[in-house]
C-alpha cells in the first residue's frame, strides 16, 4: 500500500512540475518621463513568451515547428523605442477601452452622448488617441505567468467611469492563455482584446497568404466604407469569407467581392456560433511549410480576422525585418465592432458591481 502510494507520488510530482512555467522579469526600457517598462519572460517546455508592461504587449512568442525548430511567431520590435514610435500597428498589445471601431467617435449610454477622439477617419479605433496599447500597466508575477493591471480614469478618452482592468497571461502546456477581467464605478462600455500579429513561419519570414485558415462561424458582420458594421449578421456561405473548410488566406483574397474590397482584404468580425461565456474554438490556422498550427479558443462572441492589409513595408521590425503587406495576421477575439451603437449586438456595457471576464487561449501544435 505504502509502496503504491510512493510510486504514485513519484509519477505525479514530475508531471505536475512539468506544467509549471518559469517566470522571470527584467527592464525592457524607459518611457520619456522616466517610467520603467518591465518585461516578463514565461517559459514552459518549448514555449516561451515575453510580455511587457507598455500596452501589456506580447513582445515575442517562441514556438517549435514540426521538427522542433523554434521561431518567434509574432511581429514586433527589438526595443521599446520601436513600439512607442508606431501608432498604427498595435503589435502584440491589449487594445482598449474599446477594441476596433466606434462609429462617428460617439455613442449614447443611459441617455447621455459621449464624444471620443476620432483617430480613424470619422471613427474611433482601438480606444482613441491614447489607448490601453500605449499606456504602461502595473505588473506582478502570478503562478505560471504575469498579471497586468491598468486603472483608466473616469473620462479617459471620453469614456465614462473609472475602469480597472486586469489581464493575466499564463502558459499552459503548449498554450498562451489570456484572462481579462474588469470593473467600473459608473456604467460604461468596453471591449478588450489582444492585437498580436502572427506569422507561423516566423516573423519576417514572408507573407501569410499560404497559411490555411479555418473559422467555424456561419455569419459575419458586414461593414461599410469606413469599416463600421452595417448591423446585419450576414451568412458567410457562398462568399470568400467562408472558412468552414481550411483554406489558404491568399486563395480568394483578391476575389471580386464588395466586403473584401472594403476591407482591402480580410478585416471582418466573425459571429461565433457558440454561446457567449462558453469556451469555443474561434479559429485554427496552419502553416503548411513549418507545420505550426495555432488554435484560438475564446469565451467572447466574435473574432476579428485581419490579414494585415495595412502593413505597407514601411515598418522595420525585429532584426530589421521589413513588414510588408500581409506578412502577419490577427485573430482578435472580441465583442462586435461598434456594439455601443448597435443595440441588437451582444452588449458591451459594464455596470458597477458587475465583473467583465473573458478568456482567450492561443494553443500551438504541429501538423505533419
Ligand atoms: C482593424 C484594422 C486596423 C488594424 C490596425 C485591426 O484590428 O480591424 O482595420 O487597420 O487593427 O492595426
Amino acid at each position: 500500500m505504502l509502496r503504491k502510494a510512493i510510486c504514485a507520488f513519484l509519477i505525479l510530482v514530475p508531471l505536475a512540475s512539468q506544467l509549471e512555467a518559469k517566470v522571470t522579469k527584467a527592464v525592457f526600457g524607459e518611457m520619456p518621463d522616466g517610467t520603467k517598462v518591465e518585461i516578463y519572460t514565461l517559459e514552459e517546455g518549448a514555449l516561451k513568451a515575453r510580455i511587457m508592461t507598455y500596452g501589456a504587449r506580447v513582445v515575442s512568442l517562441e514556438v517549435p515547428d514540426r521538427g522542433g525548430k523554434v521561431a518567434d511567431v509574432v511581429l514586433g520590435y527589438d526595443n521599446l523605442a520601436g513600439y512607442t514610435a508606431d501608432h498604427k500597428s498595435y503589435f502584440g498589445s491589449v487594445v482598449g477601452r474599446y477594441g476596433n471601431r466606434i462609429a462617428k467617435a460617439q455613442f449614447s449610454l443611459d441617455g447621455q452622448t459621449y464624444h471620443l477622439p476620432a483617430n480613424d477617419g470619422p471613427n474611433t479605433l482601438h480606444g482613441g488617441l491614447v489607448g490601453f496599447d500605449s499606456l504602461v500597466w502595473q505588473a506582478h508575477e502570478i503562478p505560471n505567468g504575469v498579471e497586468m493591471t491598468l486603472v483608466s480614469k473616469d473620462g479617459d478618452q471620453g469614456f465614462p467611469g473609472t475602469l480597472t482592468s486586469h489581464v493575466r497571461y499564463t502558459l499552459e502546456a503548449h498554450a498562451l492563455k489570456i484572462d481579462y477581467t474588469a470593473s467600473t464605478d459608473k456604467d460604461t462600455v468596453l471591449n478588450l482584446t489582444n492585437h498580436s500579429y502572427f506569422n507561423l513561419a516566423g516573423e519576417g519570414n514572408g507573407d501569410i497568404l499560404g497559411h490555411l485558415v479555418m473559422i467555424p462561424a456561419d455569419r459575419f458582420t458586414p461593414v461599410d466604407s469606413t469599416l463600421i458594421p452595417t448591423g446585419e449578421l450576414a451568412p458567410v456561405a457562398g462568399t470568400p469569407l467562408d472558412f468552414h473548410k481550411a483554406t489558404a488566406i491568399g486563395a480568394r483574397i483578391n476575389d471580386d467581392n464588395e466586403q473584401l474590397k472594403l476591407g482591402k482584404g480580410y478585416d471582418h468580425n466573425y459571429v461565433l456560433n457558440g454561446k457567449i461565456g462558453m469556451l469555443q474554438k474561434a479559429a485554427q490556422v496552419t502553416d503548411p511549410t513549418s507545420g505550426r498550427v495555432l488554435t484560438v479558443e475564446t469565451t467572447q462572441p466574435g473574432v476579428q480576422f485581419y490579414s494585415g492589409n495595412f502593413l505597407d513595408g514601411t515598418l522595420h521590425g525585429k532584426h530589421g525585418h521589413i513588414y510588408a503587406r500581409r506578412t502577419g495576421f490577427c485573430l482578435e477575439t472580441q465583442h462586435f465592432p461598434d456594439s455601443p451603437n448597435h443595440p441588437k449586438f451582444p452588449t458591451s456595457e459594464l455596470k458597477p458591481g458587475q465583473t467583465y471576464h473573458y478568456t482567450t487561449i492561443f494553443r500551438f501544435s504541429t501538423a505533419p
